[in-house]
């Protein structure tokens, strides 16, 4: 027994890198809650684990790695079989190879007052240090420190994620704040998941994180 997972859940199948093994691999996510990575796409849809992972979790207990091996359940029947709609699971098929095109276009999604948004990717670029004083043209002191009360005075950097959805054909650009104190260990080129929500200070629309993650099998 499962739903048949697609557009209609905002299925998301995103080309990446394994972080244990450098193997090419595809990460398949939705609304339902559906977490998996693929070494390819396709009858038999073979689940990615890989031995560099299980070497990384030696001080798991064996239970542990089988909970994990078995995360993606709520994408399979009993049988084992995967259960997309047809129309989903033939796009992503024939679009996995154009899209190993490198001339792919990227579009830059610009802030949209109070939306949130959830987006998988890899991060393009960090800019560890962010004046906000300075990006957002504060002078005044008194007025300064109202409009930056949702800062907290914390210390920010701005990153940014791209986002390739092989079912779309098209990279999605991200720039976003994100409070440094939450953003520990983790690098340009990291496969991430990330909660945004857009926000406007002093007319100047951005992307504020509120979770940010690197991606495990
Ligand atoms: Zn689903
Ligand atoms: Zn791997």
């Amino acid at each position: 027994m499962g739903l048949i997972h697609g557009r209609w859940c905002n299925a998301k199948t995103i080309p990446m890198t394994c972080r244990y093994c450098g193997s090419d691999v595809f990460y398949f996510s939705c609304n339902c809650g559906c977490k998996v990575f693929f070494d390819e796409l396709g009858d038999p849809w073979p689940r990615h684990y890989c031995e560099e992972y299980v070497s990384s979790l030696s001080n798991s207990t064996q239970s542990t790695i089988l909970i994990k091996n078995t995360f993606s359940w709520e994408l399979v029947n009993n049988d084992n079989q995967i259960l997309l709609e047809n129309e989903y699971e033939k796009t992503i098929i024939i679009n996995k190879d154009k899209n190993k095109n490198k001339n792919i276009s990227i579009e830059k999604i610009d802030p949209i007052d109070n939306e949130t948004i959830e987006i998988i990717g890899i991060i393009s670029e960090i800019i560890p240090e962010i004046n906000i004083n300075k990006k957002f043209n504060i002078v005044s002191h008194t007025i300064g420190t109202l409009l930056l009360k949702k800062f907290d005075n914390k210390h920010y950097s701005q990153f940014t994620v791209h986002s390739l959805n092989i079912a779309d054909r098209n990279k999605k650009s991200y720039t976003f704040l994100v409070n440094r104190n939450n953003v520990k260990n983790i690098l340009k080129g990291d496969n991430v998941g990330v909660v945004i929500t857009g926000n406007i200070i002093n007319n100047q629309k951005y992307w504020l994180c509120n979770i940010i993650d690197k991606l495990e099998i």
